[in-house]
């Protein structure tokens, strides 16, 4: 089975020139249409997230290349950009919002990273989900979950994944870890809160003997040419670090 590239982005946007830091939070339009214009001269099968679970589960048939688009902390700019573009090539993607902070800005960037940029409200995240997409869960506040309470990495797993379903009237079944911060307690929790799957920050390709709950993604990077996100989803599969994972039937314990 050909491993699935789940690939994370941004922020979309009027973004040209290079930044020394926070790359992987920003891809430039024009950049933006040539990669999504590349996957399809390379032969990717742009998927749905639920497709590639199910994939993954051996419950579903994978294309041959098959490739999944996710976009994290739902900023308006996903909407204004992307999402025209997703459309156009008939892509499917998956949209992560923090449900405490929709209508607001990405504040947990305040005075410690990039300036906070605004984030959709309701009325955006319905006319998304309107458009097809799917919306997830990337917690309540973005938090460090690792460096959280037991409790409290249950709250933002669960509170978060509630509010979302009441705000949007369906399902929501996908989480994204803020930052990429999980341990075994999160991804015990994120099971607790039935999500069928979670995303982190390691690098690599997702395959079936993935925890879903911890499944690798690749970042897009504002600096990454067509060759160089080619070389990233040609050669980059392998994880640096072993993921963390339940133990279950068949796998070691972590
Ligand atoms: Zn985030």
């Amino acid at each position: 089975m050909s491993p699935v590239q789940i690939l994370m982005y941004h922020r979309v946007g009027d973004f040209p020139g290079r930044v020394r830091s926070h790359g992987a939070l920003y891809c430039h339009l024009p950049r933006f249409k040539a990669q999504m214009a590349m996957f399809k001269w390379l032969g990717y099968q742009v998927i749905s997230l639920d497709d590639a679970v199910a994939g993954l589960a051996g419950q579903r048939a994978l294309p041959k290349k098959p490739l999944v688009l996710t976009f994290d902390d739902a900023y308006v700019d996903f909407l204004e950009h992307a999402a025209p573009v997703l459309k156009a090539h008939g892509y499917p993607a998956t949209v992560y919002a923090v449900s405490e902070l929709i209508g607001k800005t990405s504040s947990w960037d305040a005075g410690v990273g990039p300036d906070p940029a605004p984030l959709m409200n309701a009325a955006q995240l319905r006319e998304v989900q309107d458009m097809g997409f799917t919306i997830g869960s990337h917690s309540s506040r973005h938090l460090r979950l690792a460096q959280q309470s037991d409790e409290r990495i249950h709250s933002e797993l669960r509170d978060s994944r509630h509010a979302l379903q009441d705000l949007l009237g369906s399902r929501i079944d996908h989480f994204c870890y803020p930052y990429g911060s999980h341990d075994l307690r999160c991804i015990e929790a994120a099971a607790q809160a039935g999500y069928l799957s979670a995303t982190t920050c390691q690098r690599g390709a997702a395959t079936s003997q993935d925890d879903p709950l911890s499944l690798p993604r690749k970042a897009v990077s504002r600096g990454d040419s067509l060759l160089g996100l080619w070389w990233k989803l040609r050669f980059k599969d392998i994880p640096k670090h072993p993921a963390i994972r339940r133990p279950g039937p068949g796998q070691a314990a972590p």
